[in-house]
């Protein structure tokens, strides 16, 4: 087993984190919502819909960038999971696959 190749993948894990933080902030919202969207502060679209909606992201500061309210769960946590997550399928994994 190479800590390096765990390494690289809690790191890959830790850059795909702002795209999950968009998912969660889209897709968390109660049964028969439709998904969010917009800012709820200033309403600024953080999310669209769509394709292009797949490719969004939000800062890992867990903040608008447009008007800085909080969204969403605390800054890194979301990160720091996603790290956590993907180290240890890694290390359940073992070797690279090629
Ligand atoms: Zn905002």
């Amino acid at each position: 087993m190479s800590t390096i190749w765990i390494a690289l993948v809690a790191a890959l894990g830790f850059a795909a984190g702002p795209w999950q933080r968009a998912r969660i902030f889209h897709h968390a919202q109660p049964a028969g919502q439709s998904w969010r969207e917009r800012c709820s502060h200033c309403e600024h679209t953080l999310v669209s819909k769509g394709r292009r909606g797949l490719t969004a992201i939000l800062p890992p500061t867990g903040r608008c960038p447009h008007c800085h309210n909080r969204l969403g769960p605390r800054p890194f946590t979301v990160e720091i999971i996603t790290a956590t997550v993907f180290g240890l399928l890694a290390w359940h994994i073992g070797q690279p696959p090629c």
